[in-house]
């Protein structure tokens, strides 16, 4: 068996130069084994010119993806949507193999697949054939055309392609065929933000080519943003206890944790997700609820200035203080009154951040994330008595600098603030302070394993571990969850076994 591959943290061309050659019969997992060994054992904290993200023009380590992707995770919560892209086949093959690590769910995706000549031509006949093959195989209810870096550079211009499409299919196929699909055009240049504005600019896109005022009803909006599968059950089971009817847009539950049932009837699509009729439906209801303001926060405000729709924006219900928010405007907004069942979940939660105040009181946290995510953990880390010393977004936000700067103000604190920073800044930060716990994504994997602080992982993406999609982390359920997570942590970590004992 061949030794593995010893690298000294850095690669070098002796290192390239000593990779063996790769036999025709294929090689072992121990074989493709490499053993990173560190420099030396002592942090060597890299030139400190380099370190703040906002002097460099060169990100390391980014926090964040690319804007499509969050457009492309909101029409796959949507009932008989496949996203459509206007790109090149990587910027769809990505987000494919993202959702699959992610959630362990196959996604359709389609894309105009652009080659060279698309790119000096337009895409405009790339676009019409994908169409066309989309409506004639798939049968979808509803078309996301999602355009991407490529597509914007080059001026495709979008609304007068699906003209011209929807001009020659009514030919061919007919007006019933036509009559049948949706269309919804979403513009997400990558460069121009991330996978955060993606999701929002598509919230408000749906909305806008959707929603209608007709009949009002006694329904609740309610855009969630980027959370879990598991979340969103949550977020259902507090409307039921509370006997509100609610929509849900963009609802994943079903769509990226979809039970396996057979037989299948192909095309395939999972029975869940939000259904057309009930978007245009959202025009009628009796306030929005946008859980994550940067995640969707741009839907409830165009339903607001278009129908005088009442808006809550924000923040994601996590931990005692925002679940009580969002429940309360819940009742506010429906009347309705807050079930004891509810009051009892939150009861559980408080005596369960008693039973280990002890454990969390004072540990030092540095937190990294979307900004929502992020700003929401601050929070709980602080009514659970912990010290967040470093909160660092993946994506730049003022209204997460906004929050973070009133909960630490609430509560005496004073974290460095990373606003749109990438992890390489953050890390530097972690590795010079004295740090007990880290709450983030699996991107923060590495980090935790060099630096030895124990990670929690919460937000998005998390890759490296089964199970977290299923949870939930909103509302009191979800908070009692997080805490036992990190207090779990904590034992495991920092706590002698005697005293795990008392
Ligand atoms: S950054 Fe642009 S080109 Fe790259 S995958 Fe994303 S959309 Fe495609």
């Amino acid at each position: 068996m061949t030794t593995p591959l010893k690298l000294n943290g850095r690669l070098t061309i002796e290192d390239l130069n000593s990779l063996p050659e790769i036999p025709i019969e294929g090689i072992t997992y121990d074989q493709m084994y490499i053993e990173k060994q560190p420099i030396c054992p002592e942090y060597i904290p890299p030139d400190q010119d380099i370190i703040p993200s906002s002097k460099r023009t060169a990100v390391i380590d980014p926090g964040r993806i690319c804007m499509p992707f969050g457009a492309m995770w909101a029409a796959v919560g949507v009932h008989k949507c496949i996203p459509f892209v206007q790109g090149a086949q990587g910027c769809t093959t990505y987000p494919r193999y993202t959702f699959s690590r992610i959630f362990r769910e196959p996604v359709s995706i389609a894309t105009a697949s652009f080659h060279e000549d698309t790119a000096v031509f337009g895409g405009r006949k790339n676009f019409i054939d994908g169409l066309r093959n989309l409506i004639i195989r798939y049968h979808p209810e509803i078309i996301a055309i999602i355009t991407v870096c490529s597509s914007e550079i080059i001026g495709d211009d979008m609304e007068g392609f699906l003209e011209e499409a929807q001009e020659e299919l009514e030919e061919e196929l007919g007006p019933e065929v036509l009559d049948g699909v949706k269309f919804v055009i979403t513009h997400t240049p990558s460069f121009a933000g991330s996978h955060v504005e993606g999701y929002n600019r598509a919230a408000a896109t749906f909305l806008k080519t959707l929603a209608k005022r007709t009949t009002p009803n006694n329904k609740v909006n309610i855009i969630p943003g980027m959370i879990t599968p598991g979340d969103i059950r949550e977020i259902k089971h507090i409307l039921k206890l509370m006997d509100i009817e609610g929509t849900i847009l963009f609802d994943i539950s079903e769509t990226l944790d979809c039970p396996l049932r057979l037989p299948q009837p192909m095309p395939y699509y999972p029975k869940g997700g939000t259904r057309s009729e009930d978007i245009r439906d959202m025009g009628n209801s009796l306030m929005t609820f946008a859980l994550c303001p940067d995640q969707g926060g741009a839907g409830a405000k165009y339903l607001e200035k278009r129908f005088k729709m009442p808006a809550v924006i924000g923040p994601l219900p996590l931990g005692i203080h925002s679940t009580d928010l969002f429940i309360k405007s819940l009742a506010e907004a429906t009347g309705k009154p807050i079930a004891d069942e509810i009051k009892d979940e939150r009861g559980i939660l408080i005596d369960a951040m008693a039973d280990t105040f002890h454990y969390t009181m004072g540990m030092r946290v540095a937190i990294y994330g979307d900004p929502d995510i992020a700003a929401a953990a601050t929070r709980f880390c602080c009514e659970l008595g912990m010290e967040p010393a470093i909160v660092g977004s993946g994506t730049e936000s003022k209204q997460f600098v906004k929050d973070v700067w009133a909960t630490a103000y609430e509560y005496d604190r004073k974290p460095i603030i990373l606003n749109g920073s990438d992890m390489f800044e953050w890390e530097d930060y972690l590795k010079k302070d004295k740090i007990d716990l880290i709450l983030g994504n699996s991107k923060a994997a590495n980090v935790s394993k060099e630096a030895d602080v124990p990670l929690v992982r919460i937000g998005f993406p998390i890759y490296d571990r089964l199970g977290y999609q299923r949870r939930a982390y909103v509302g009191y359920r979800g908070g009692e969850y997080l805490l036992d997570l990190i207090v779990n942590t904590i034992l495991d970590s920092k706590f002698p076994d005697d005293r795990v004992q008392q």
